[in-house]
């Protein structure tokens, strides 16, 4: 899975791009964990503390430069002008962690994925 992120990544590769990568990744990885009948991480309520299948999260755009940098795609300085950069794009375009518009409708749901309640 990891191979298609560096196949992929060049120094040219936009954000869209980067995260219309992950998004084939999530979808991917999603597929790999139904064909071999894995379920999604138990979670722990941080509210009222009870138990649930949490969604499995998809993979982040931050996910995706950290994976680069482990695999030598990237050098750390690289790393750390990409985190920026990261940041500062998605502040401008309001975007969440995946790279999808996040707009003031989903904020509610998206604000703690660990409070079921
Ligand atoms: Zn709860």
């Amino acid at each position: 899975m990891l191979e298609i992120l560096i196949a992929v990544w060049s120094p040219s590769t936009t954000w869209d791009e980067l995260v219309e990568m992950c998004g084939r990744l999530t979808g991917l990885r999603t597929d790999l964990r139904q064909s071999r009948g894995i379920q999604a991480p138990l979670m722990k309520c941080s509210k009222c503390g009870s138990v649930s299948r949490g969604d499995i999260k998809g993979v982040s755009v931050r996910s995706a430069l950290f994976a680069l940098r482990k695999a030598g795609a990237i050098s750390d300085t690289d790393f750390q002008r990409l985190d920026h950069d990261w940041k500062k794009h998605r502040a401008v375009r309001g975007l969440d962690a995946l790279g999808m518009k996040n707009d003031a409708s989903s904020a509610t749901t998206t604000s703690d994925p660990s409070v079921c309640c």
